[in-house]
């Protein structure tokens, strides 16, 4: 094994928080470097002002095949601030008002449609969801929300075998694959402040707003500071891939194209309860996707949200508050108090040809290695994928195949 000297991580994300704490747990020193003045990037919380609460940037879901995000949760603590809930998923169909729940023993769907959405017999590569799927009697109230809720991408453009795989992990990966694990107290509660305490408490260093601008074989240069590097050492870059390309000119596929996530947030007069006590609720035949309660915050989640993105806050405001309040049986009041967040670049296109030109974490460059949700890997962009990759990325910069949390 040759010594590994200082791991240098780029970029606070998970993928980046997930290698620094596999290889700070393991005794090598590591140093993080991140560009904003907080850590989590895509997946985080913060103090809103105008609402006087912590939201997140977006509502996020993870669930029980989503085992190396929690074995990461678990290692940290964060998992203290998680919640696991029965397996079900309350649906409400905005124009019929007809509501039903999907759970692992009530999937509304016959046996054909299951082995067609898990894969089976065979599942050609150019396939799509809307391909495979779209004719299927369940279609718009199971695979087209799961689909855009997984892949964050329209049934007529995701990718059938990426979507069969995740449906296989759910719906076969055991009695609790399907468990899903909500954020109460926010996603930075479980996801990033307990990794950045682990990190310091292995001795790790956190610099902040800190940006890489370029990488030199003997040097990291950043804005404020030169980090010199010697044969010793060894960098993974988190970063998203667009940065990447800046750093390291080739290393991406030309063409990474993304879709974005829209969130909206209202704050109301009072905590509001959900149907059956759940923490979310999901929309058929509405421009929202997913609503979920934290106390009196009702957020909604739009996935492939392309139509929605270039609205105006306040248009997008009225219109998912006005779903909301018909799913919940609320009179036709204004909308409360409301942030919109938009996140453009919320995560990579899952389509047939993007999902096979994702990287892998190995460069050109010899001891610099890539992380991130984007890189190549069974799962779509999610919070499970940026965590594995950050996990395979340390495993490759430390020479430790059996590196875990
Ligand atoms: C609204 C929304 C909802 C989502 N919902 C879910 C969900 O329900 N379930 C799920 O599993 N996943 C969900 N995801 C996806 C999940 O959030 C991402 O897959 C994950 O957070 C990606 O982490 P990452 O570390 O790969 O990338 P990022 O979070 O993008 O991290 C990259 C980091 O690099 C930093 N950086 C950039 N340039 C530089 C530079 N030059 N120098 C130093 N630092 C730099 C950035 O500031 C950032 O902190 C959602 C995403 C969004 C946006």
């Amino acid at each position: 094994m040759t010594s590994p000297g200082t791991l240098h991580v780029v970029g606070a994300g998970l993928a980046g928080l997930a290698a620094g704490v596999a290889a700070a747990k393991a005794g090598t020193r590591v140093v993080l470097h991140e560009a904003a003045g907080h850590a989590g990037g895509r997946c985080r919380s913060f103090l809103d002002e105008r609402l006087g609460r912590v939201i997140d940037n977006g509502s996020h879901l993870v669930l029980g095949a989503n085992r190396t995000a929690l074995a990461y949760a678990r290692a940290t603590g964060g998992i203290e601030a998680m919640v696991a809930a029965p397996p079900a998923f309350p649906f409400i169909d905005l124009i019929s008002g007809k509501s039903w729940t999907v759970s692992p023993k009530r999937l509304p769907a016959g046996i054909g449609e299951i082995f067609k959405a898990l894969g089976l017999p065979w599942t050609g590569k150019a396939e799509t969801v809307a391909s495979r799927l779209g004719n299927t009697p369940s279609f718009t109230r199971l695979w087209l929300p799961m689909c855009e809720a997984i892949m964050n991408t329209a049934p007529d453009e995701a990718s059938a075998r990426m979507f069969a795989w995740t449906m296989r992990k759910a719906l076969l990966g055991g009695s609790d694959a399907l468990v899903p694990w909500t954020f109460p107290a926010g996603l930075s509660a479980a996801l990033v402040a307990p990794a950045l305490a682990t990190l310091a408490l292995f001795g790790a260093e956190t610099h902040f707003r800190r940006r890489l601008k370029a990488l030199r074989p003997d040097a990291l240069v950043f804005d404020d500071a030169e980090v010199p590097l010697t044969s010793a050492d060894r960098v993974i870059l988190a970063l998203p891939p667009w940065v990447v390309e800046t750093l390291l000119p080739g290393s991406t596929p030309a063409a990474m194209p993304t879709r974005p996530i829209v969130n909206a947030h209202f704050r109301c007069a009072q905590p509001v309860e959900l149907p059956h006590g759940s923490h979310f609720l999901g929309l058929v035949h509405a421009s929202g996707h997913w609503l979920f309660a934290r106390g009196d915050v009702l957020s909604v989640t739009v996935s492939a949200a392309g139509a929605l993105v270039d609205l105006d806050n306040e248009s997008i405001a009225d219109r998912l508050w006005d779903e909301i309040r018909r799913a919940l049986g609320m009179p036709p009041i204004a909308p409360p108090p409301y942030r919109i967040m938009k996140e453009k670049r919320a995560t990579l296109a899952h389509d047939p040809a993007t999902v096979v030109a994702r990287p892998g974490p190995v460069t050109g460059r010899d001891g610099v290695f890539l992380a991130g949700d984007w890189i190549a890997s069974p799962w779509p962009c999610t919070i499970e994928a940026a965590i594995c990759s950050g996990l395979a990325a340390a495993r490759l910069a430390l020479a430790r195949p059996g590196l875990t949390f």
